[in-house]
């Protein structure tokens, strides 16, 4: 990766930090899920409104870290009209590319995540808003924690 792609990377992390996207509680959400990261302090909580299989709205409230913020704020961007099955998909590349730096699919706005799996402390941050959005979506009702993912 060349530095000015990274800086472009950095610019889109810190836009979506300053100023996330669909940063509020949804009214009348019918699912919600809570998400920890215990080893940085990222708290978050997300709410979809569906339309049979397919996401209709989604939107997340919370504190944390540069990363965990922007990463939910693109996230609620990626997911928004997408099914369950295709937000699924979106979980094991983008999951599979912060651990590895490549992405077993297509992700989108979310490359901008690629070069976090050099920073192994920081994975967490990055995929905690997925670990999130999928228990939403199985309908869990415990908050889920980074600290019981296995890597
Ligand atoms: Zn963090």
């Amino acid at each position: 990766m060349s530095d000015d792609l990274s800086d472009l990377y950095q610019q889109v992390i810190l836009d979506h930090c300053k100023h996330p996207r669909n940063f509020h509680e949804l009214a009348g959400h019918h699912r919600s899920a809570e998400g920890h990261n215990p080893l940085c302090g990222d708290q978050l909580k997300l709410f979809l409104t569906m339309n049979g299989d397919r996401i209709q709205d989604i939107s997340f409230v919370g504190s944390g870290c540069c990363i965990s913020k922007a990463s939910a704020s693109l996230l609620t961007e990626a997911a928004k009209g997408k099914t369950r099955a295709e937000v699924e998909r979106m979980f094991e590349a983008v999951h599979q590319m912060v651990t590895t730096g490549q992405a077993a699919g297509e992700v989108g706005k979310l490359a901008v995540f690629a070069g976090v799996h050099k920073f192994p402390a920081r994975v967490k941050c990055a995929i905690l808003a997925w670990h999130a959005i999928m228990s939403a979506l199985k309908g869990d009702t415990q908050p889920v924690s980074t600290e019981t993912e296995d890597m």
